[in-house]
């Protein structure tokens, strides 16, 4: 190993203990990744710019950070578990990353799995120098591409399929690193968003698809590649332009590079990245996710407007909603439940007992808002049915007279496999229940869910093409973009093999 390549990885006191890493799961491990990555070229202080993009990508991944530099002979990696200003905020750690060019990412698991050893940017050691990779996204071959690679003799370090893509850039023959890199993308399916460093490289690479949003920004002549825009506004960057579907873009002392190798096809950008995942001051696709979500509410109340006397919001998420929802409306937008914002998301916890309990952590009645009140709550979608359920009781003990509940989504129906954490269908209320089962459950006086022509039309189109369907809506439809080969796999997955590989 060349001892110039390799990077000083302070993993600190976060090093999981053996126990922990034997109840990985990788399979569940894999399917469950929400992420953000960073990256910028060419800046005194590459490390501090990625830390604070990263701090605006908080929300697409809270339970770990990592940053990888490159100081012109050494890279540099800083990797913990934990939000990003739990680490990135010491100066000393930011002083552990000098370079001139870096990549960072946030990752955000919900299995048990969560552990260093998974925490990106990974790196690895190529003959061709160091190769670091942050990835937003989930491969649905990358099971199968990683059975077939541990047959080969290759020796795993992590649970993730970003791993697979390194050891598809070690393996090819040929010898020009991007040629490498897009040999190996050839061979993954699924979706990604890449941010990646070699010693002399930015690079950034975004799925055939357009699944996962990638950015182009500059600041002050520096390229920065990141997952959302609002990581530009935060450091004052500008934004150039979303990175194609299926482009790879390389900068360079000689430049910028863009190279694509797929052949065309509509692009499919995920519509969750709109309805929850994106944040609301983030340009996504040229729309304004604030818009977007303000039109979904508008649909909504255009869709089914029963008499209330005001509208309110489930914060964080339903607030855009029903700001559209009471301005097409006219019915008065009141803050009647209050957020609080000092623990995690709902998802965050493990287990659905302990999410029930992060539930009445979150939110608070605002009963001077509510009581006596006719109110129609208004959230952005529904998976289990946790917080509805939770949030509809709170409504009624705080003294609410009806309490009516909508989606500004359609119900999901299908589970997800590009990267946003939702349950198997069997964990989706909608999947297993009928509407007005859900109400009962939930304990509405009327429970109804934005239509799927509703959510295109807030997009700007008449209603839902099935022959060109714009975006990736599977979690509303089940028509998944990709090949879904791990899932279509008769033979089970390696669970075994992965756990030896786990405990060597
Ligand atoms: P649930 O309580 O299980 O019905 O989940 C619905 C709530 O979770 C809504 O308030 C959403 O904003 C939020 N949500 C939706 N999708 C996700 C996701 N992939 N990860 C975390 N939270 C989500």
């Amino acid at each position: 190993m060349d001892e110039m390549q390799n990077p000083s990885d302070h993993a600190g006191e976060l090093e999981p203990n053996l126990g922990i890493e034997l109840q990985d799961d990788v399979e569940g491990d894999t399917l469950r990744e929400e992420c953000g990555v960073f990256g910028i070229f060419g800046h005194p202080e590459a490390a501090a710019i990625t830390a604070l993009g990263l701090h605006a990508l908080q929300h697409r991944g809270q339970e770990a950070a990592g940053i990888v530099s490159f100081d012109g002979s050494r890279f540099h990696s800083e990797r913990r578990l934990g939000l990003v200003g739990d680490t990135f905020s010491r100066r000393e750690v930011i002083e552990r990353l000098p370079g001139g060019m870096s990549v960072g990412h946030v990752r955000y698991s919900t299995t048990g799995g969560t552990i260093l050893r998974n925490v990106q940017p990974l790196f690895a050691e190529l003959s061709a120098g160091g190769f670091a990779v942050g990835h937003n996204g989930n491969l649905t071959n990358g099971l199968t591409l990683r059975r077939e690679l541990v047959k080969g003799g290759a020796m795993m370090q992590s649970t993730t399929d970003t791993e697979v893509i390194l050891h598809l850039v070690a393996q090819s023959k040929r010898n020009r690193f991007i040629d490498r890199f897009i040999e190996a993308l050839r061979a993954i399916e699924g979706a990604y968003a890449l941010v990646a460093l070699t010693n002399k490289k930015l690079i950034g690479a975004r799925d055939p698809l357009g699944i996962r949003p990638l950015v182009l920004g500059d600041l002050d002549g520096r390229p920065i590649l990141t997952s959302e825009t609002c990581a530009l506004d935060m450091i004052g960057a500008r934004y150039v332009r979303d990175i194609e579907p299926g482009e790879i873009i390389v900068f360079d002392e000689d430049g910028a590079h863009s190279h694509k190798p797929f052949p065309p096809k509509p692009p499919r950008p995920c519509i969750f990245e709109y309805i929850y995942f994106s944040r609301p001051d983030s340009i996504v696709g040229g729309r304004s996710v604030y818009d977007v979500r303000k039109a979904f509410g508008a649909e909504l109340a255009r869709e089914s407007h029963p008499d209330v006397d005001v509208v309110v919001p489930v914060p964080d998420s339903g607030v855009p909603a029903a700001v559209g929802y009471s301005q097409y409306s006219g019915v008065p937008f009141e803050l009647g439940i209050i957020r609080n914002h000092y623990v995690g998301r709902t998802f965050i916890q493990p287990t659905q007992s302990v999410r029930e309990l992060g539930v009445r952590m979150k939110h608070s009645a605002n009963r001077a808002a509510i009581e006596g009140k006719r109110i129609i709550l208004i959230d952005d979608s529904l998976v289990r049915g946790t917080t509805s359920k939770k949030i509809v009781r709170m409504m009624r003990d705080a003294g609410a007279r009806e309490v009516h509940f909508r989606l500004a989504s359609p119900p999901i129906l299908y589970p997800d496999y590009y990267g946003i954490d939702l349950p198997d269908r069997g964990g989706l209320l909608a999947a297993t229940h009928s509407l007005e089962e859900m109400r009962d459950i939930i304990g509405a006086d009327s429970l109804a869910f934005l239509s799927i022509d509703g959510m295109y039309r807030a997009m700007g189109y008449a209603s839902r093409d099935p022959a060109n369907p714009k975006f990736s809506d599977h979690c509303f439809t089940g028509a998944y973009p990709t090949n879904l080969t791990d899932q279509n796999q008769v033979e089970p997955q390696p669970r075994q093999l992965s756990l030896l590989a786990e405990a060597s």
